[in-house]
This record gives structure tokens, sequence and C-alpha cells, in this order.
């Protein structure tokens, strides 16, 4: 039993039970055992009695108030939502307190259906069930007192309710059944099952008391929840599940709310606090040589002044004797590449080694063909190490990074490996940022005994408070520019049965001599019938367009099949290049200048708008087609309309970030993004995100290590967070 060694960790008696409650296995939970668990933890994830509590009701169904029956017809008077005042549908819920008087009829089926006459002694009312008879009978006796929650219907100035929720009230005790009610998101087959909302929360109920006779212990440090007025977690957990009223619901949410930022940070922030300690960085003083010369001699363009800016913020970080962690935002094509190029310069020309390392090896090998060729004129030795580097060849470059024969490696996440050891890194870049975790920087940090200068850069530009959820770390410069001469692109939606203008559209370009890409989705699990979509696609396309060159490229392909397909596409020797989203990110084709996203409404807004970044990198204008079936859900809809309407990535991303909401995994998948919030809201929420930013801060500058023997709970707290995130990162 793992609990027993928790329990020892602490001298402090008060931590035993929450513990134990709050990770006790949901079978054991009164009203839970195996098959329900079984249940719950599939649809729900909920495996531990917290993860219970922490499946907060999406909203709350109002029955404070009883109606009396008298007053109906005046309710119905009042409300507009009877259209012309005999319609017999309405959203009306009302509830009454009275008691069954007799069974009107027993009901054989749909046709004839089972009634009951109602009565709260200020007048009568129907209630009518088309199915379940046995189980009425059984459970609703007549002359018992009963609360009612019901639809009311209107019908020939009867009033009625089908299938109405009965709770029997005992002793006189109205009030267990009054107030705000739960009501849980839950998918088809727990309804199926019988796991309701009232089921649920019959369970949370249980939960809580089981919780009541040991209280979970304080996990938020005292002088906050002091000077905040927050409830405890108890009392949070209450109120989020069984508020009294909308106030103490909102104050409950508050607490919570604080307690996901405060430990999304303090999981950012430690790692930085820790280093902080000794955050001596190398100094970068001169601008060297090798910079001058590429500047003055190499440089192929000039510098949009926001990549001046940048750069001048990265000079500044670099010579200040501080190590930097600098986050760099900057929307696709705005050219972050060059400004990596001239920080690496920089690491060289103050005698160190530096690294750049891209999450996919197509983007590792743009990385280092752009670089061999920019400096191919100075005195600067360029290697390339990924997965596919095998051997002798991999053996030598692993030696030249050793000894310092190779000033700038560049790579795939197999430079992070424990055998890629430099002698003197100075510098380390990682691009498209999303896709590395606090983690993998961390282990770029060890590869120095001073950890080298780090400059993260993101290609899906995020909003500033998710930045700094995120990112806390880290400071952030933005390239808020384009290059000049840039046209913008231009986005369409056809839907499937409009492809003859869709393909006039193709035809156009090709003449002009351009390219085109064309996209399939690839979702996981089921990576055969997509890749199926893109291999007919690509059929279709060479039948299509017999006098232009298609080729197709999918990640079952290897390496060198991949790799030669994009150079022929680089080369311009493709004219239509058939992909699944193995090119989404990096590659850089500024002939291309159409970009066909088939089965759009299946991608994310964030991927959408990469995709799209993939063309308008050259002088002429360009087109990006959204392709999706007729009948869209809502959500795609926005997207869809999000994407024709806007083309700045800060913008998308906000968007994003609204249509999505809190918390929503499933979607911050797509974007790669995990953000696993269940209460909060990283842009409603964002003075309560400032506010914990800040007592993180503050608290980790107390105690960096969380060794405080006053912490112990919070530094228990924060370990359970982390591996409860390892498992959302195995989802992803
Ligand atoms: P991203 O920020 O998406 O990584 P890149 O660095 O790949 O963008 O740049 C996109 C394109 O813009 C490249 O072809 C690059 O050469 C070009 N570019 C970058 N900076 C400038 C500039 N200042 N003037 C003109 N073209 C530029
Ligand atoms: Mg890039």
């Amino acid at each position: 039993m793992k609990l027993h060694n928790t329990i020892f960790r602490f001298h402090n008696p008060i931590f035993r039970f929450d513990y134990l409650i709050l990770q006790q296995d949901i079978t054991y939970l009164k009203g839970v055992g195996p098959e329900r668990a079984k249940l719950l933890g599939k649809e729900l994830q909920i495996k531990t009695v917290g993860n219970l509590l922490w499946n907060l009701p999406t909203r709350h169904i109002d029955r404070s108030k009883i109606v009396k029956i008298c007053d109906l017809p005046s309710m119905v008077a009042d409300t507009t939502l009877f259209g012309g005042g005999n319609d017999e549908r309405s959203s009306v819920f009302v509830q009454l307190y009275g008691q069954i008087v007799s069974f009107s009829n027993e009901g054989t089926g749909r046709r004839n259906p089972m009634k009951a006459v109602f009565s709260d002694g200020t007048g009568f009312v129907e209630l009518v069930w088309f199915r379940g008879f046995k189980y009425v009978t059984r459970t609703y006796k007549v002359r018992t007192p009963f609360l009612l929650l019901g639809r009311l219907s209107v019908f020939n100035g009867h009033y009625s309710f089908a299938h109405p929720e009965l709770d029997e009230v005992k002793d006189g005790r109205i009030e267990v059944h009054m107030g705000l009610r739960p009501h849980y998101a839950l998918s088809e087959t727990l309804q199926k099952r019988g796991i309701t909302s009232k089921v649920m929360s019959g369970l949370v109920a249980n939960a809580l008391s089981l919780l009541e006779n040991n209280p979970p212990v304080e996990v938020l440090p005292d002088y906050v929840v002091r000077r905040e007025q927050f409830m405890t977690k108890m009392e949070a957990f209450r109120a989020v599940h069984f508020p009294k009223d909308a106030g103490d619901l909102t104050r409950g949410q508050q607490r919570l709310k604080y307690e996901e930022f405060f430990y999304l940070q303090l999981n950012t922030l430690q790692e930085a606090a820790l280093r902080n300690q000794h955050k001596d960085g190398f100094v970068f003083s001169k601008v060297g040589s090798l910079f001058n010369d590429f500047y003055n001699r190499f440089l192929p363009f000039s510098l949009t002044e926001a990549q001046k800016k940048v750069l001048r913020q990265i000079r500044q970080d670099l010579g200040s004797g501080i190590q930097m962690n600098r986050l760099l935002q900057g929307d696709v094509g705005s050219g972050k590449t060059i400004v990596a190029l001239f920080t690496l310069l920089l690491a060289l020309d103050n005698g160190f080694q530096a690294c750049i390392m891209a999450p996919t090896e197509i983007l590792a090998e743009q990385h280092y063909a752009t670089f061999s060729s920019l400096l191919a004129q100075l005195p600067v030795e360029v290697a390339l190490l990924t997965g596919n580097v095998k051997g002798a060849a991999r053996k030598k470059i692993l030696e030249g990074v050793k000894s310092g024969k190779i000033d700038i490696l560049v790579g795939t996440h197999a430079l992070i490996e424990p055998t890629v050891a430099f002698r003197n890194l100075g510098l380390a870049i990682i691009d498209e940022q999303h896709r590395f975790g606090v983690k993998q920087r961390a282990q770029l940090w060890q590869k120095n005994l001073q950890p080298p200068h780090i400059l993260v850069m993101t290609a899906t530009p995020i909003p500033r408070t998710l930045a700094m959820t995120l990112y806390g770390d880290l400071d952030v410069s933005v390239i808020d520019e384009l290059p000049p001469g840039r046209k913008p692109i231009e986005t369409r939606h056809f839907y499937q049965e409009q492809s003859a203008a869709f393909i006039e559209l193709m035809h156009e370009q090709l003449a002009a001599h351009h390219q085109i890409y064309i996209v399939y989705p690839l979702i996981e699990h089921s990576e055969k019938i997509d890749l199926g979509n893109a291999v007919e696609g690509y059929e279709r396309f060479r039948e299509l367009f017999p006098n232009y060159t298609v080729e197709l490229l999918h990640g079952r392909m290897n390496a060198y099949q991949k790799d030669d397909v994009v150079q022929q596409f680089v080369r311009g020797e493709v004219n239509i290049l058939v992909s699944t989203t193995v090119i989404e990110v990096g590659v850089n084709v500024p002939n291309a200048t159409m970009m066909a996203i088939m089965e759009a409404q299946r991608f994310g807004l964030s991927q959408l708008h990469q995709l799209r970044g993939r063309v308008g990198r050259g002088a002429d204008k360009s087109f990006c087609v959204l392709v999706t079936p007729n009948n869209l859900s809502v959500d795609a809809e926005q997207r869809i309309l999000t994407m024709c309407n806007y083309t700045d990535g800060f913008l998308i991303a906000e968007e994003d970030l609204r249509l999505r909401g809190p918390g929503n995994i499933q979607s911050t998948q797509q974007s790669g993004i995990h953000v696993p919030l269940r209460v909060a809201s990283i842009m409603a929420d964002t003075p309560i995100l400032e506010k914990s930013r800040n007592d993180v801060k503050e608290f980790l500058q107390i105690d960096p290590a969380l060794s405080h023997p006053n912490h112990a709970a919070i530094k228990h707290e924060l370990k359970r967070v982390r591996d409860n995130n390892l498992d959302f990162s195995n989802i992803s």
C-alpha cells in the first residue's frame, strides 16, 4: 500500500486522513462499487474521491422556489414562453410541494399512458408517465409528501407534468431538496447505465460527508487563505456542488480557481526559483566578427523594426550576467529564424557553442539547410542531429560536439539525450515551444554546469495571460510586424460539393507557375483511414491535373522518402503536394500560394492558422481554402468563420481560447497547448491569475524548495498535481 508511505513521510499527524480520503479509490465510496467505478473511470476519468469532487457541475438548476398550484395560471400568463397561450410545450420548470391524490389511469403504453392526480391543497395537476410503470407504482405512494420538479405543460386548460422528478420529503425536511441542484455533463453511456445527475450528486454528497469527519488539510498558504477570506477546501467543494445561493457558488469557485492557478504556476515557477538561487549567466559581452560579417555581408534583406527591437532585448539579456530565459513570440512568417541565427552567432562570437532544437525532423532539416547556406562563407561548423543520424555519422557528430569542433548543433529531441555532451554550451534555442514541456527545457539547462542561455520561440501566438500561465518563468518578446511586401492571404470556405470552383482556383495558381499544398487531417487512432483519405485524394488530383507533378507526403514514409519529397517541392519540381499534417510546422516555400485544407472542420484553430502560415511567404497573393462537408457543428462553423475573418495570429489565439472555454482538454490537444484547468478560465479569470501569480512568486522567494515543515502539504500537493499532469501528457 503506497498510502502508508505517504503517512510516514509526514510527521504532522493532521495530514493523514485527507490524503487517504481524497486519493481513495472511488470503488470504495458508498454507492459506487466495482462496476460503477469502472464506468466512471472510463467515461469521466474519475478514479479517486478527489477526482469525483473536482468533477464540477456544468450548471445548477434552481430549486429554491416552490410554486402553489393556484398560482400556476399567473405564471403562464406572465411568460411569453407559451407562445399563443395554448402551446403544449414549455420550458418552464416549476417546483411543487404536495401529494399524489390518486392514480387515475394504470397505463399500458405510449398510447395509453399512466396518469395521476397531484395536489398541494390549492389545486390539482396531472402527472403523466409513458413508460416505467412498475417503477412508478413501486416508488410513488399516494398520500405521501413529495417535492415535484418538472416541465409545465398546459393542454386545454389542464396543467400537467410528464415524467416529473419526485423526491419524497421525510419528516418534513424539505430543505435537503431545495436550493441549487447540480447538473453534470454525462455521456450517453453513463446515463443509459443509470448514472444521472441525481445519482452523481448523491455520490458527491457521500464523498462530502466522508470528508466532513476528516476535513482536508489546507494546501494554500495560511496567509493567503486569511487575506482572501477563502472557504476551506471542503466548504468550497460543498459550495460548488450544492450552493446555498449564487453568492455561495461564486465564493466556492473563487477558492478553487485560485487553487488551480496557484498550482499551475507553482509548477512552472518553482523550476525558475530554484535556478535563480544560482542564476549567474555567461556574459556575452561582445558583438564579434561573425555577427558583424553576417550582418554586413550576407543578410539577404534588411531586418524589420520588430526584429531589431527583439534582437536588442536579447543582446541586453545576454550581456547582463544573468541567465536568459526568454520567450520569442511571433506570428507565422514573421521572421523568427533570422533572429535565432543572430543569437546563435552572438554565442559563437563569445567563444561558446550553441544549439537549436526543433519539434520535427523536417523542421530540423530545414533549419540546418537554412543555416548552412546562410553561413556558407563564414568559419562556422554546423551539424545536424536527429534520430535518423546513426552509426559512424552519429559518433562523429557526438565527438565534434564534445571537442568543440562543432559550433552550432541543429536537431530534434535527440539533442537532449544524455549521450549528447557539449564542450561549452552557451545558448540553447527551442523552436515551436508548445510541443516541449518545462521538463524538456530543464534537461537543456543541465547540458552545462552553468546553465546556458535559453531562447524559446513559439509560432503559436498566445495571449499574454496564457503565456504567463504556461511559461510563467520566461520573459516575453514579440515580433509584431511582418516583413514588408507580404500580401494578406485570402481565406475561402468551400463546401465539398463546390469542387468546381476549387479546382478552378487551383488551375489559376498552377497556370501562374505557383505551387499548391493540399492537406488532409490525421487523427490519432484511425491513422489508416486518414492515410486512406490522403492517398485517395492524391490519386484524384493526379487524374485531375495530368500535366502537373503531384506528390504524396505522409507520416508513414521514412525520413529519406519524406525529405526527398519535401526537397522536390522546395526546388519547385513538384506542383501539388498532397500531404497529411506532417507538413504542419516550418516548411518554407515562398512560391507556394495556395493551401487547401480538406475536412477543415476537423482541425483546431491554431492548427489551421499554422497551416495557413505555409503560404503567403512570397510576394504573390496567396489563398487558403477550407473545404468542409455541408453540415457543420456550431463550433466548427465558428472556427471556419474565424479563419475567414482574421489573419492575425494573436486574435485567433484569443478567439480560440474563448471558444474553448476553461479546461477543455480535448480541444486543447489540437493546439498542442495543454492547460489542465477545471474551474478557472484563463481569459475570464485574469485578475485571479495575476494575484495568484504574485503570491506564488513571493512564496517561492521565501522557500523555493518547499522544504519548510509548514509547507509539507503544499509540497505534497504539488507533487500530486505534477503526477497527474504526467497522466495528461500521456493522453495527448
Ligand atoms: P517564422 O517566424 O514563421 O519562423 P521565418 O523565419 O521562416 O518565419 O521567415 C519567413 C520568411 O520571411 C522567410 O522566407 C524569411 O527569409 C523571410 N524574412 C524574414 N525576415 C525578413 C525580412 N526582414 N525581410 C524580408 N524577408 C524576411
Ligand atoms: Mg519558424
